[in-house]
């Protein structure tokens, strides 16, 4: 991915420079400033108003220690962040990961992809993102708790229902949301709609598990009509098995297709006579187990062990849905070679750059993790709506207001790309569509 103005390319040689341990950062800003030269290239006031170097930083890095204590009573010290990117058109919001993979570089590349996603979602949201380092897995409920007190100890004094207001993503689910919202409540002794994902009885919507995936499906159901085609009949594969893959799979069967793999971070399991999704649930969500106890309960199923085998199964439409960079130029190849039609991005960033140019010279449809997974986002503003009014939409109501957002969505992105010069490059439309709002808002407000 060449980046064509020179302004914006020695902007990208600046964001290493000033970060060079930032890999996963300088990936996301390079496809975007890529996108953006056209855009640019019209409107220079962009370039000489501070806009674009304004946009490549944070507006708020906090970075914080986490002690907590494991149930046999040792002590342990995480580290914390959040990255207040964008608030240009609304309140920092966007997920906390819990994974040990954290750093940075992947909270900034996230909080940075947020800034755009949350735009193109038409509603009034900033970008930021949060996490820490920890390992949800194999704790006991207990110490969950006690790191996600211990979190909130910290996060508190930075975020509230109209300055941030984070929400679930990796190892952050119902569970943890419900701790750090308590400690969130008592800390601050206020009920507001400070974080989103928050469980039925205590001020969530309805919906909000279900959305990043069926907004998924939603979105990528109004690429294929555009192409003349469906999910009816379709062979899907989705990795992941969390909560975006759980409610991809689900929509995906709704709509017609028949998804035979899916995944976890040890391996992959393929059922040719399409997943039993109850069992998936079972395993996933109730005992928080291995997706290889799938194929103990269905023999008839496979298991292998490594996650990016998954991609070598033929499929129409393949899902990715569980984390950054999980297809790779090797993995692309092994799609096209298989006959995939399309390719839709659920986890953020999912596919590397060599492997996105892959797709779209072979011919894939391709759908961007920015606008295809936004209707995670989109519901969370839509509970902070609920929270502010102090009142409760119907599933049937939240749903049909998703299905609007994402259709609405792929019309505003697939015009930009239109408009820009790119038709049908989703990639391109999405990251202008995402910019321009946020952009003009900036430049109203002068040097901020
Ligand atoms: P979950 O924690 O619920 O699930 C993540 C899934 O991906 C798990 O099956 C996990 O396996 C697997 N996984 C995680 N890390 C890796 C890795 N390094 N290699 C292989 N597999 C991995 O997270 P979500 O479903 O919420 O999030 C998935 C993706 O979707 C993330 O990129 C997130 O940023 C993005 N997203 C999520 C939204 C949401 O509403 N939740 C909204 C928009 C985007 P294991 O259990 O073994 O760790």
């Amino acid at each position: 991915m060449s980046i064509e103005n020179a302004y914006l390319n020695e902007l990208m040689e600046k964001v290493i420079a000033r970060d060079p341990n930032e890999p996963e950062f300088h990936q996301a800003v390079r496809e975007v400033l890529a996108s953006l030269s056209p855009v640019c290239d019209a409107r220079p006031e962009l370039i000489t108003e501070g806009v674009m170097d304004a946009l490549v930083e944070p507006e708020r890095t906090i970075k914080f220690r986490v002690p907590w204590e494991d149930d046999q009573g040792n002590i342990h010290i995480n580290r914390g962040y959040r990255i207040q990117f964008n608030s240009a058109i609304g309140p920092y919001k966007g997920g906390l990961r819990f994974h040990p993979s954290v750093n940075e570089s992947i909270i900034k590349f996230l909080g940075f992809e947020q800034t755009f996603k949350n735009s193109l979602t038409g509603l009034p949201i900033g970008g930021g993102k949060g996490g820490s380092d920890f390992d949800p897995h194999g704790k006991s409920d207990a110490e969950v708790m006690r790191f996600c007190q211990s979190f909130m100890n910290e996060l508190f004094r930075h975020i509230g229902p109209d300055t941030d207001v984070p929400a679930g993503d990796i190892g952050v689910g119902a569970r943890e949301i419900g701790y750090l919202f308590g400690q969130y409540k008592r800390l601050r002794n206020e009920f507001t709609g400070t974080l989103t994902g928050k469980g039925l009885s205590y001020g969530g919507s309805l919906a909000r598990k279900e959305a990043t995936g069926f907004g998924l499906c939603y979105f990528t159901d109004c690429m294929l009509k555009d192409h003349g085609d469906s999910f009816e009949g379709k062979i899907a594969v989705v990795s992941g098995s969390g909560n975006v893959a759980i409610y991809c799979c689900q929509k995906a069967t709704e709509l017609g297709a028949k998804v035979v793999a899916m995944s976890d971070s040890n391996g992959y399991i393929y059922d040719k006579d399409g997943i039993d999704l109850d069992l998936i649930k079972q395993i996933k969500e109730v005992e928080r187990k291995r997706i290889k106890v799938y194929v103990e309960r269905k023999p008839s199923a496979e298991y292998h062990e490594g996650c990016r085998g998954i991609w070598t199964i033929p499929c129409d439409l393949a899902f990715p849905c569980a984390t950054q960079n999980e297809i790779n130029l090797e993995s692309a190849k092994a799609l096209i070679a298989n006959g995939c039609k399309a390719v839709c991005e659920g986890s953020n960033m999912p596919t590397t750059p060599d492997g996105i140019d892959a797709i779209l010279e072979a011919g894939l449809m391709y759908t961007p993790s920015k606008a295809s997974n936004a209707g995670g986002v989109a519901v969370s503003a839509l509970e902070m709506s609920q929270n502010s009014m102090r009142f409760y939409w119907t599933f049937e109501e939240v749903d049909e207001k998703l299905k609007g957002i994402m259709s609405d969505l792929y019309k505003n992105v697939a015009a930009a790309a239109a408009e820009y010069g790119h038709p049908g490059n989703l990639m391109v439309g999405a990251n202008i569509a995402g910019f321009l709002k946020v952009a003009d808002s900036m430049l109203a407000y002068g040097l901020v």
